[in-house]
């Protein structure tokens, strides 16, 4: 879509590319299945503007001590037997001038990032990459809408805390039970719901899909951001644009993981 054309239009900013090596400096535990890590090193050039950007993080095999490399033509080259694990993750809060990066992890039992994320200790380092670019979603639209699973309140909590007084969003988040719940800063008008799984598996149920069905939408242009088990994302995706008259290029659906597949992401 034209920028010029459509004043509404999302933005997209490219970012030069590179790894930094950071080191845990503490560890917060926001509920029960999040945990927050505090890091901290060289985070110059370091740019996330986009409320919904991700940055790569790596998790290197055993005994192999994590270390960044230069990214060439071809990708990151690491030597054969060290190739780590990649996994997206949200940077909740940064500042460069400091040298500090918050990620939030859910601790959701299994995988390299929330296995590495449940026993980090301070004085620990992790290899962070990106992001390579930003989504720059204008804050002129008359609501919008947010909604997904835990893995994604990282990204909807800077979004509520970015929109300005006056801005109206409607947002749906699904979480295990009410010690899920966490404190959302911010001025825009925000209606939230969270729905439960109480106990049931993540990424299994229809209960973000179902709430948002019954929602009385307000009057005027919204812009939709879903994010979580990828299916629940593409429910919600077609649910908006086939029976809500949302704009297809208004809604953004990602598949931040996929139940029962490791390292699946995807956008709908
Ligand atoms: C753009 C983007 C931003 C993201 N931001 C964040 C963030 O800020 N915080 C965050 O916690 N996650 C975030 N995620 C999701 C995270 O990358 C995935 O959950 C990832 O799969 C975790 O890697 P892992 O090594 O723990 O598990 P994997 O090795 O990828 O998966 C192992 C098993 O765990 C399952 N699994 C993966 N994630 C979950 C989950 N959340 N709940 C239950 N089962 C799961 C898989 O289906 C698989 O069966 C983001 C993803 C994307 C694409």
């Amino acid at each position: 879509m034209d920028v010029l054309a459509d004043p509404r239009a999302p933005q997209r900013l490219r970012h030069e590319t590179r790894m930094r090596l950071l080191e845990v400096t503490g560890v917060t535990t926001l509920t029960p299945r999040m945990r927050r890590i505090h890091l901290k090193g060289d985070m110059a050039g370091f740019a996330a503007p986009g409320h919904a950007d991700h940055i790569k993080v790596f998790f290197f095999p055993p005994g192999v001590a994590p270390r960044a490399v230069p990214i060439g033509p071809d990708g990151a080259q690491f030597a054969p037997g060290e190739r780590p694990q990649m996994r997206d993750y949200t940077p909740r809060a940064y500042d460069v001038d400091k040298g500090t990066l918050d990620l939030d992890f859910v601790l959701h039992g299994d995988g390299p990032a929330a296995t590495w994320a449940a026993q980090a200790a301070i004085g620990q380092t992790l290899v962070i990459g990106g992001p390579r670019g930003s989504l720059i979603v204008p804050m002129n639209f008359d609501w919008y809408l947010l909604a997904g699973d835990e893995t994604a309140i990282p990204a909807l909590a800077r979004r509520m805390a970015e929109l300005p007084a006056g801005a109206r969003v409607l947002a749906v988040i699904e979480v295990d039970n009410l010690s899920e719940h966490q404190p959302f800063a911010g001025a825009a008008d925000v209606a939230l719901t969270y729905v439960y799984r109480n106990g049931a598996a993540a990424g299994t149920g229809s209960r973000i899909l179902d709430r948002i069905r019954t929602m009385r939408f307000p009057t005027g242009t919204a812009y939709a951001y879903v994010a979580g088990e990828a299916a629940m994302s593409r429910a919600v995706r077609a649910h908006l644009t086939e029976a809500r008259g949302f704009n297809p290029d208004y809604v953004r659906a990602a598949g931040y993981w996929q139940r029962g597949m490791a390292d699946a992401q995807q956008d709908h």
